[in-house]
């Protein structure tokens, strides 16, 4: 047995015993894991946002651990690797998957399973499926810590910029300076965007959007007329690409409206409600509007950014805790305590 996060029903979260996992199929690698994290969609499970999510299932899909064991088809990793998990587990062979598109793999074990339909990583160990492709190995020079959002946070905001298809000219305005929209953020500037703007009603994370240089400008709607504001800085355009990271009806329409004429606006947020398009007043602008759920598949690329410290996440740490403790660390992060961004959850002793 081992100490895991069970979600039970609608509301109940508990962390409690949970057998501890083995290898099922011969792609498998099970994981000891060392740094855990909790998600905005650990909360969703929680509240029943998220219909595929099974009642029992353990938590927790953005981790680091050490491989512990390997099933018979493994090539590309060995007990005792250092690695980071894709929250997207894959088959690799499948259409969407021969495509990139791996967060619709077809596979039963494939897309977001871990931490949804088949238990996660806010445990002990963790079963992988699909380990070569779902695994990246961690440079010795790179910690646990700024490995750890590898898998989830920095390839949702990595495929935020692919999809917008970022080029060294554009103003890019980023709306959510959350944990997933200051990754994006951290990402928009490994392809050198003429300026990054980013837009929270909260200015304590507007404050660290700009003390760590993730975003140029920043603006908050509650004083500062956004619109106004990014015209200044676009000749009178808008904004050349629009990430919208908040998920909110207001932050939807501010998206469409600062967005520029034949600009891409990205819909990176996980919304609870549906949206209008007000086609009538966006007809001229000729927007192209992209969305959907990350697809995992530029791990590798990440990590080495990470490693050549072109990507550096630590400042989102703000809370650091041990397994026993995380409980107490759930209530803090979805209640927004204390200005916390991410939490740190030590689970055991890495190499
Ligand atoms: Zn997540
Ligand atoms: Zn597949």
């Amino acid at each position: 047995m081992m100490k895991a996060v069970v979600y039970k029903e609608n509301g109940k979260l508990v962390f409690e015993e949970h057998t501890k996992p083995s290898l099922v199929n011969d792609t498998d690698v099970i994981l000891k894991v060392t740094l855990t994290t909790i998600c905005s969609s650990d909360i969703h499970i929680k509240h029943g946002a998220v219909p595929r999510a099974q009642k029992g299932v353990v938590l927790g899909h953005e981790f680091v651990g050490i491989v512990a064991e390997t099933g018979a088809a493994v090539k590309k990793l060995q007990v005792g690797d250092r690695v980071a998990v894709n929250c997207e587990t894959f088959c690799g062979e499948c259409f969407y998957c021969k495509k990139g598109y791996v967060n619709n793999c077809t596979d039963k074990n494939g897309g977001w399973a871990l931490g949804c339909r088949i238990d996660g990583g806010q445990a002990e160990y963790a079963r992988i499926p699909f380990a070569d492709n779902c695994l990246t190995k961690i440079p010795a020079n790179v910690t646990d810590e700024q490995a750890l959002f590898n898998g989830d946070l920095l390839s949702t905001g990595y495929w935020g910029c692919k999809i917008g298809e970022l080029t060294s000219e554009d103003v890019v305005a980023i709306i959510g300076a959350g944990p997933a929209g200051l990754c994006a953020m951290m990402c928009a500037r490994l392809f050198n965007p003429q300026k990054i703007i980013a837009i929270d009603i909260d200015d304590a994370r507007l404050q660290v959007a700009k003390a760590n240089g993730y975003a140029d400008i920043i603006l908050n709607p509650l004083h500062d007329d956004v619109t106004a504001e990014i015209s200044k800085y676009t000749a009178g355009r808008g904004a050349d690409k629009v990430f919208e990271v908040a998920g909110s009806d207001k932050t939807f329409a501010l998206a469409l409206d600062i967005a520029r004429p034949n600009a891409i606006v990205v819909l990176i947020a996980m919304y609870e409600n549906n949206q209008v398009l007000p086609l009538p007043n966006i007809y001229g602008k000729n927007l192209t509007i992209k969305f959907g759920g990350v697809d995992g598949a530029f791990c590798q690329e990440i990590m080495k950014h990470i490693e050549q410290g072109e990507i550096n996440a630590l400042p989102l740490l703000t809370h650091h805790t041990d397994f026993a403790h995380i409980m107490e660390a759930y209530d803090i992060f979805e209640n927004k305590k204390e200005n916390v961004i991410k939490i740190a959850v030590r689970v055991a002793e890495s190499l």
